[in-house]
């Protein structure tokens, strides 16, 4: 996995196409991501009745998973949609923009 929670990616595929957002959550088994604001999806709740509690009717937006391989890293140095190096920095493997080569874990 090159992509990691926290990080901005960019979109490649898709109705969202070209987007950018923050990746919320990595699903490594699956190999997807999900990412703030892109590929929103609706649900659309009824009004449900729990323990004297009512919780809101309505249409609920959530962003769906994505495919890694629809998706790109953002370098936060350069700004580019880049493709991930990996190189040994002592004793841990940092990831390495191969667009301006910088290290992109801090
Ligand atoms: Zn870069």
């Amino acid at each position: 996995m090159n992509i990691k929670k926290g990080d901005t990616i960019e979109v490649l595929s898709g109705k969202d196409r070209g987007k950018r957002g923050q990746v919320l959550r990595v699903i490594p088994s699956a190999e997807f991501v999900v990412v703030e604001g892109i590929n929103l999806r609706k649900k659309h709740k009824r009004q449900v009745q729990t323990q004297g509690r009512s919780l809101t009717p309505g249409i609920v937006e959530f962003p769906g998973p994505l495919h890694l391989s629809n998706v790109m890293l953002v370098c936060p140095k350069c700004g580019e949609a880049s493709r991930v190096g990996r190189q040994a920095q002592g004793e841990r493997r940092v990831r390495v923009c191969k667009n301006c080569h910088a290290v992109i874990d801090a």
